[in-house]
This record gives C-alpha cells, structure tokens and sequence, in this order.
C-alpha cells in the first residue's frame, strides 16, 4: 500500500469555496492510485472563536471542557471535506479520535499522542475508502477527549505518518514552502527547495509560521519526509528531510530574524561558581524566556560581565527581578531596546571554514555593528540594532548567493 497523509490547515479550509478546492485535490491523489490519509484543522478562527466563548463563560474554564469544545472544529472541517467527497462519488468518512482511538497522555491543552490503533482505518484503507481524520484531538486513559497543543494538528498529520510508513506527509498551507528569509522583510527571499530537519528547526522563527516546531522534531525522530505546500497554487513546495538526501553546495540555507528584542548587561559581577544561576533563575520562574547569553572572561578572576536578551515586553519586570535579587552582586546595569538577532542557518557551514568572516565583513561593510555574537553547529547569531535588519537580511542573502 502506497500511503500519502494529507493535512490542511485552517486557511485550507476556511471557507466552503476552499473545502471543494481541498477535496479536489484529495480526489487527485485517489486517481493515481495512492492510499490517501487526511487530517484537517478546524476552520481559519474557528478555535480562536471557541476559545474566546469560554473564556466569556469564566475566565478560569475548565481544561477538560476546553478540549472538547475546541476539538469541535475540526469535526466541523472534517464532514464538510468528506461530504464533498462522497458527493464527487468516492468512499469517504470522517474519523474523530476517540473512533480510531488515537491515545494521549498529559494534562488536558497540552497533551501527546502516544498510540494509535490502526485496525479500522487498514480495513478502511482496503475498502478504498478515504479516511478524513480531525487533528489536533485525542482521548486520554480514562477515555476522556484531549487537545495537543495549538497548531496541534500538525503533530496528528506527523504521527498517522509515522504509524502507516507513509510514502510521504504534505502539509497543505497558504503559503508556497518555506524562505531563505521572511518575504515580508526581504522581498528577494526564495523558496527553498530542500531542507534538513536540523536546518528547520533552527529556522523556527520563519518555520514556526509554517509548522508547528515539535511536529518537526516528531519528523525528524521518525524520518518522515515532509513537503510544505500551498493549497491553492499548483507548484513545487519545500522537502524537509533527513541531511543524507540533500545533495546541494549552499553553505547557508536561510537567514532568520527576530524584532521586539531588548538587551541586558550586567556589569562587574562577582565570578564565583553559582552567580549565573542566581541570575537566572528568578528569571525563569517569572516566565522571562531568555535567549542569547555571553558571560566576558573575567580580566582579574574576580568581576566578569553578563549579557543576555529578552522580548522588549519582558524589560521592566526583568529590571526589577535583577534590581530585586539579593544574591547577586554587580556595579552596574545595562539595557537596551529595539535589538534584533540576525542567525544565518546551514548544514553546509560545517565543512566550510571562513563563514563566521564572511558574515562579519559583510556587516561591517554596510557599518552595521555586531554587539552580541553566540554560534551552535548549524547557525551564527548576531545582534545588531532593529533598524539595521533589513540591510542585514539584504547583504548577508547576496553574500552567500540565496538569490540563485
Ligand atoms: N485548530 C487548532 C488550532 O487552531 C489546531 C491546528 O490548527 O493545527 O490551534
Ligand atoms: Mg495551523
């Protein structure tokens, strides 16, 4: 049995017009004989739209109420699409969790799928029938309906893949793939073609957009390959797959960045085991997400400086913690608003020496200045004021020829 799963997202499915384009498209698979598995979202606002409901109901409403009212979007999405398809005269059904069962464990909102019972849906398969399954939906061990997380079905599309040996796993979207960079900054960004799963997930911040980040972790665990498409042009998308099946030269594959970040120096802290600690954990547990962080070697072995960045929202109550903390000591705060990290992303850097310079010679070309530098196998970060990004995006695509 050839297996192709199919997940449409809300916008696929946001409108009765788009629904008959989505059945189209499932009926094309069918013709040329795949075994076709769909899984849907629930309609574009729809979850929003229950969400706020029950938030006007209380404002505490309870989890497991939750899940099964924002569940019900997707069994909405999912006999609409099968209703056409039984129209358009094919063998379809919807399938809600709790029929199939698909088994989750952890809290209500936020659990995981951790099993599936394939057996009904194998029949089905055989019968020709095309199984249209509600994402983002399970049942826990005490058969009560569970939700995985917003953008959630994503991950439901990843695991019926992973549980069928799918041929492939196209999440159908209204953008054409993923970007060397974010076109709404950049209007040069291209599509990529091919990219590994480690350079994805990286990419988060122009990735997150189009997958949710844990279903290509799930993905990538699993080497599933996956192909991010749009619904509603027919044109080659983006492969996300495992690094030994991309064969290119590029060094870098894509360039993201973040805005809304501000920067924090303490200055003249004591060195001594434990004060990084201190310093962050007041941090964490106040929820601030904390991203780069440099700590200077200490020049006399007893004072050392620290930098690290935070959303601009995070700032004041960062402020104060730091203020607050009795248990470190340093002479002098320092902040700064409007910062922006700028990460160029790529497998390739790995066996390319010289990449680092050519990042900074770019920059400093356009007399951009580099105020914070952190690296990681695949990816170099620097952060530089926001109102240079777009140079920055622009230079650095045409340094390592994203054009192409
Ligand atoms: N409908 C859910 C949400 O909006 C799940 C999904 O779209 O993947 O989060
Ligand atoms: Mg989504």
């Amino acid at each position: 049995m050839k297996i192709v799963v199919l997940k449409f997202g809300g916008t696929s499915v946001g409108s009765v017009t788009k629904i008959k384009r989505v059945a189209d498209i499932i009926a094309n698979y069918r013709k040329k004989n795949f075994n076709v598995i769909v899984v849907s979202s629930a309609m574009s606002g729809v979850t929003n739209d229950l969400i706020s409901k029950s938030k006007k109901i209380c404002q505490n409403f309870s989890d497991s109420e939750h899940d099964v009212l924002v569940s019900s979007g997707e069994q909405v999405a999912c006999s609409l699409i099968a209703g056409r398809l039984i129209h358009k005269g094919f063998k379809s059904r919807s399938w809600l969790a709790w029929q199939i069962p698909i088994l989750t464990d952890g809290p209500h909102k936020h659990a995981r799928i951790n099993n599936l019972y394939k057996n009904k849906l194998i029949k089905y398969l055989k019968e020709g029938g095309i199984p249209i399954i509600a994402g983002f939906q399970g049942i826990n061990s005490f058969g009560r309906v569970t939700t995985i997380g917003r953008g959630g079905s994503d991950a439901s599309a990843i695991v019926l893949a992973k549980f069928f040996k799918a041929h492939r796993c196209i999440i159908y979207t209204d953008v054409e793939g993923v970007y060397t960079t974010d076109p709404n900054k950049l209007k040069k960004a291209k599509k990529i073609k091919v990219i590994s799963y480690e350079e994805m997930l990286e990419m988060a911040s122009l990735g997150a957009k189009v997958m949710q980040p844990v279903s290509i972790q799930d993905a990538r665990l699993n080497r599933i390959d996956i192909e991010v498409k749009s619904t509603f042009l027919n044109k080659q998308g983006t492969l996300i797959t495992k690094r030994s099946n991309i064969i290119n030269n590029r060094i870098i594959t894509g360039i993201s960045s973040t805005h809304n970040d501000a920067k924090v120096s303490l200055l003249g802290v004591k060195d001594k085991p434990g004060v990084a600690a201190s310093i962050f954990k007041p941090l964490s547990k106040n929820l601030i997400n904390v991203d780069m962080v440099v700590q200077n070697i200490s020049s006399n072995g007893k004072e050392t400086d620290l930098t690290f960045t935070i959303k601009n929202e995070d700032l004041n109550k960062t402020k104060k913690i730091i203020k607050e903390n009795k248990n470190i000591n340093f002479r002098k705060l320092l902040f700064k608003k409007d910062v922006s990290k700028i990460s160029i992303i790529g497998v390739g850097m790995i066996t390319t020496p010289g990449v680092t310079f050519r990042m900074f010679q770019a920059l400093a070309n356009e007399k951009i200045n580099i105020q914070v530098i952190s690296t990681s196998e695949i990816k170099i970060s620097v952060l530089i004021d926001t109102k240079d990004v777009k140079k920055a995006l622009n230079v650095l695509h045409k340094e390592f020829k994203l054009e192409r």
